[in-house]
């Protein structure tokens, strides 16, 4: 068996602690499930500005592409917020984004049964939720053309474009239709097909395609009502599919209904599967260095890239029930405990390794 090649970015400020954790812990159920890993590590971000002068180092791109998986921290943090726009740390993700042909982002929303009181929703409502949320990242109104802010009449007039074509509905649609499969076989299909020429379009394209997954259940819903029934009866879901900027809205309604951004995994693909895995949060410069942030996010985003870019569900299965069973017996980092958990709470270092007991 060729061994898998991962690239790891641990990035800036809490990105270096909360990959620590999770690289010992993508160790050890690579090893328990008998699946060879090859691990580089390299810079991006605001390290990468600090010793190469660029947020995406050449030699990190090449990593990058030769890679089946990368796994990232995060980039950014005040040191750097002087730099211009086109300088900054943040570049360095859209680059590796773009580079890669990361069309397909996985934003997971999983809310594990302990946890529940967390969330600003009605535990009975969140309890052992888990939905997945899939948004188009490339297409659509953040980067249709024309696209400006002109004089006309006297006044001025901004304007964007929302335009799919059918392949880049196929392309995500395919996503849909295929984790709806590995995972509860229901998809909805988010859109605005009631006011939107192209949202038509994306109901009519994804509608054809249910004929070749007749194992899936399909449904398709506005994304005003979408937006409500997230809040009102979330675990309805299993999978949804949706645009770029409904995807952007509906994927951080669905991460507050879970509580906690330290507990948040993503995913991003593109069409060879090569994926690229990272917490939904970012460097937290407010706790950085202090061994106080939460780790699960990024251990979670291991689970995936075992599930989506790797072919080992039973190694993903394997490291989320281990985090089950850590928040089981009470373990809390700070951004998750409340008044109760005084006695159970642990540090960045020490909730790596009660997950590291846990997998054996
Ligand atoms: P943030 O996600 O870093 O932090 C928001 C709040 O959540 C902070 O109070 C922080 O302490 C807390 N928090 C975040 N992750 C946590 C964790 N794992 N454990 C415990 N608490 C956690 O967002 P921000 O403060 O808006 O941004 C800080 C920096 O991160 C900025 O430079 C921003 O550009 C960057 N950022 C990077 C990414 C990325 O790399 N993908 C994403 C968002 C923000």
């Amino acid at each position: 068996m060729t061994a898998a090649k991962i690239l790891v970015l641990p990035g800036d400020g809490i990105g270096t602690e909360v990959m620590a954790p999770a690289v010992a812990v993508m160790q050890a159920a690579a090893a328990a499930v008998d699946c060879p890993l090859d691990i580089d590590e390299g810079l991006v971000g605001g390290v990468a500005i600090d010793a190469t002068g660029s947020p995406l180092p050449e030699a990190t791109l090449a990593a990058a592409q030769a890679a089946d998986a990368v796994l990232l921290g995060g980039v950014g943090g005040p040191k750097w917020d002087h730099l211009p726009m086109s300088e900054r740390p943040e570049k360095g993700l859209l680059g590796l984004r773009q580079a890669l042909g990361l069309f397909a982002n996985l934003r997971p929303a999983l809310l594990f049964g302990p946890l529940a009181e967390a969330s600003s929703l009605k535990a009975e409502l969140v309890a052992d939720l888990d939905i997945l949320i899939i948004r188009e990242l490339t297409g659509g109104i953040y980067f249709g053309e024309p696209r400006g802010v002109e004089q006309r009449d006297n006044e001025r007039v901004g304007f964007n474009t929302l335009v799919y074509a059918e392949h880049e509905i196929q392309r995500i649609a395919k996503v849909g239709f295929e984790l709806a499969q590995k995972r509860g076989g229901r998809l909805c299909s988010v859109d605005k097909a009631n006011v939107l020429e192209v949202s038509a379009l994306w109901r009519e394209v994804v509608s054809a395609m249910h004929v070749d997954y007749p194992d899936v259940e399909l449904s398709h819903m506005y994304v005003d009502n979408a937006a409500m029934q997230l809040v009102r009866a979330p675990k309805q879901f299993d999978v949804i599919v949706t645009g770029n900027m409904f995807g952007d809205i509906l994927s951080d309604v669905a991460a507050m209904l879970t509580g906690s951004l330290g507990m948040l995994p993503s995913a991003s693909l593109s069409a060879s599967g090569v994926g690229m895995y990272e917490p939904v949060h970012g460097t937290a410069p407010d706790i950085a260095g202090q061994n106080k942030a939460n780790p699960l996010a990024t251990i979670l985003s291991v689970a995936m890239m075992f599930r989506y870019s790797l072919d080992q569900p039973l190694a993903a299965e394997r490291i989320e029930q281990a985090v089950a069973k850590v928040l089981a017996e009470g373990y809390r980092t700070g951004d998750i405990a409340n008044a109760d958990d005084a006695d159970h709470m642990i540090g960045t270092r020490e909730m790596g390794d009660r997950v590291l007991e846990q997998l054996g």
